[in-house]
């Protein structure tokens, strides 16, 4: 049977660094400041954006949320973003997707200054990103958070093939890029790849990553034995359970380690968010946080 990643307790130990690290520039009169814009009413998304402002508030990160209404222009959006560019007080800004159709999410997000960018989105840092870039640049946290749980499990990247299903500008691109840098062989598959060409594919990783939204895609025959199988998905059933990417109860025994849904990566995106606002805010300030605080 594979081990069970725990996404919650290493988000857990995360979220706790994260509360150091705070208080380390608390000390220096540095407060570290996440602006999350949020446009409309839709219920999960105001869920979301509650959760980032309770679990900002713990770690001692002054969070502040701009909610504007279903009918905002996009003139009227990108006036704030940009007062919030040049407002010192913030560190990191946050525009809740989605956003309503009167406004072009991508170009918001094309105006958040890259090095307040807190979610990684702006082509600046993806450009560095896929450049490997040496220094600091914000990176996608949902893709972040992917690589702090399998260091956590001590999984060997390099040299290893990974397999990513999906890709999307939020998961497996810039997870292509983040293990590529990691001397892995990546593979990104999409919904054009034939399935017989995906199973294939998926038989000879070593580590598979589903980022699809398709309710058990990955199954244990498709699975070589001893791989490691991180699952980002999550669907919700009709009967309001949350169903993951990979069908976990067939595919466990077969993997070497695997994160179950809930409770493997969907933990760790706000705790890397709260990360990420730390490291913008310690960059302003030209503060150096303790050495390897990353590594919990
Ligand atoms: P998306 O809809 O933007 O992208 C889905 C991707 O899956 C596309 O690139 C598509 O080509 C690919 N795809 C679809 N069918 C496929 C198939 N049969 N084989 C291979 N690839 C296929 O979705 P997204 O925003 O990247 O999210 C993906 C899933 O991850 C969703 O279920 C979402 O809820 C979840 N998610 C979870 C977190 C988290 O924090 N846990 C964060 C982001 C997304």
């Amino acid at each position: 049977m594979a081990e069970i990643i725990d996404g919650r307790a290493i988000a857990q130990r995360v979220r706790a660094q994260v509360a150091t690290q705070t208080q380390r520039l608390l000390a220096e009169n540095i407060i570290p400041g996440l602006a999350v814009i949020l446009v409309g009413n839709d219920p999960a998304s105001e869920i979301y954006v509650r959760n980032k402002e309770r679990a900002a508030a713990k770690t001692g990160i002054h969070s502040e949320t701009f909610k504007l209404s279903a009918t905002t222009t996009e003139a009227e959006v990108l006036a704030l973003i940009q007062r919030l560019n040049h407002d010192a007080s913030i560190d990191a800004i946050l525009l809740q997707s989605p956003v309503p159709g009167q406004i072009n999410e991508q170009a918001m997000q094309d105006a958040i200054a890259p090095e307040k960018d807190v979610d990684g989105f702006n082509p600046t840092n993806i450009g560095k990103l896929f450049a490997n870039r040496a220094g600091y640049y914000p990176v996608a946290n949902t893709p972040k958070g992917i690589m702090t749980l399998l260091e956590q499990a001590h999984v060997e990247l390099a040299q290893r093939l990974v397999v990513i299903l999906g890709r999307s500008n939020l998961v497996g691109r810039p997870l292509f890029a983040l293990m590529e840098a990691q001397n892995a062989s990546v593979v990104l598959l999409h919904r054009f790849t034939p399935d017989d060409l995906r199973h294939q594919l998926l038989q000879q990783a070593d580590v598979i990553i589903s980022a699809t939204g398709v309710p058990k895609l990955v199954r244990a025959d498709d699975v070589k034995a001893g791989a490691t199988v991180i699952d980002v998905g999550i669907t919700r059933l009709a009967d309001g359970s949350l169903q993951g990417d990979v069908d976990f109860e067939a595919v466990a025994p077969k993997a070497q380690a695997i994160t179950p849904v809930p409770g493997g990566v969907g933990p760790m995106t706000i705790a890397t968010l709260l990360q990420t606002t730390v490291e913008l805010a310690a960059e302003h300030h030209q503060v150096e946080l303790e050495a390897g605080w990353q590594n919990i």
